[in-house]
């Protein structure tokens, strides 16, 4: 089977006063609409991992992730649509919520793990796996340089240039892969990410490790709103607004506080007039049913 599907991720233009009083354009690329579950960067993370995994002769995904992980429910659906199994090791005691029951609904096997022998993933996977010699390991959230390549490819999709890409920052891979799309096509466009962990200054060496030319970027590391998971009202109200303003949906966890950043920067004068600003939609926005009480 051809790893591979069409991918329907158009940009749009946002309308805000905001933006016009300071000459800014403001666009959006619409990853959230590459597919409902294989949503936004986790399909560009996964498609070269799945083809290294096909090449392989493997038929066996293994991979991991909380019990809220996107690159879960992403990596259910993918190996349904391919043709694969699927095992998740799920970190923490055994919980039942959304994001798990639809990956159970696509076919995965999942195993819950303790946090400590959640750190050794790779121990966790020849443990169980070693005699399974169809089995293909995948990293938690799929952090590899086959995934930074796949991210890259975001950028080739672009038919104009813009001063400014924003990207919400995890692992950092998804931003990697877009820092060397720019590199190779775009040098003048200006990457900021924005790391939704605490003290993201972190994430440079990581950033770094994946890039194929040293890059200069700029990293907004005060938008975490006090860690992974974490919201303050203010970012839901945020969350609240951009949806019903735009009819693009976000969630708190990571498009959530990218665009907070990227409004917060626009409202502090940070953009020179006449700039055209991308902000990337990662997807994930089933995340935001494991958050409804905060809402
Ligand atoms: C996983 C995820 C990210 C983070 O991607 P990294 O490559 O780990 O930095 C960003 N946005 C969404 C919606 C995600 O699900």
């Amino acid at each position: 089977m051809n790893i591979d599907f069409e991918i329907f991720s158009p940009v749009h233009q946002i309308q805000n006063k905001l933006f016009d009083e300071q000459g800014l354009k403001v666009f959006i690329k619409r990853d959230d609409l590459i597919h409902p579950i294989i949503s936004g960067n986790k399909w560009r993370k996964l498609k070269y991992l799945l083809k290294q995994a096909q090449a392989e002769d493997k038929t066996h995904l293994v991979t991991f992730g909380g019990a809220y992980s996107n690159h879960l429910l992403a990596t259910a659906a993918a190996a349904a649509k391919f043709g694969f199994r699927s095992t998740g090791f799920v970190r923490g005691e055994e919980v039942n919520n959304d994001t798990l029951f639809l990956c159970r609904l696509h076919g995965m096997n999942l195993l819950f793990t303790d946090r400590e022998s959640y750190r050794y993933r790779p121990v966790l996977f020849n443990q169980y796996f070693a005699d399974d010699n169809k089995a293909f390991f995948i990293d938690e959230g799929g952090a590899s340089t086959l995934a930074a390549k796949g991210c890259s490819e975001m950028v080739n999709e672009l038919t104009e240039t813009y001063d400014h890409i924003f990207c919400a920052c995890g692992t950092g891979t998804t931003a990697a892969g877009i820092i060397n799309g720019i590199t190779e096509r775009h040098p003048d466009t200006k990457f900021h990410g924005v790391p939704v962990l605490k003290n993201g200054e972190f994430l440079r060496n990581d950033i770094d490790n994946y890039l194929t030319t040293a890059a200069d970027y700029q990293l907004h590391t005060d938008y975490h709103f006090g860690g992974y998971g974490k919201a303050t009202d203010e970012l839901i109200a945020f969350v609240k607004h951009f949806a019903a303003a735009t009819g693009i949906l976000i969630e708190p966890v990571y498009t959530g506080k990218m665009l907070y950043a990227l409004y917060d920067l626009v409202s502090k004068g940070y953009f020179s007039p006449g700039s055209r600003i991308l902000a990337v939609h990662s997807g994930g926005v089933l995340g935001i049913l494991g958050m409804k009480d905060k809402f």
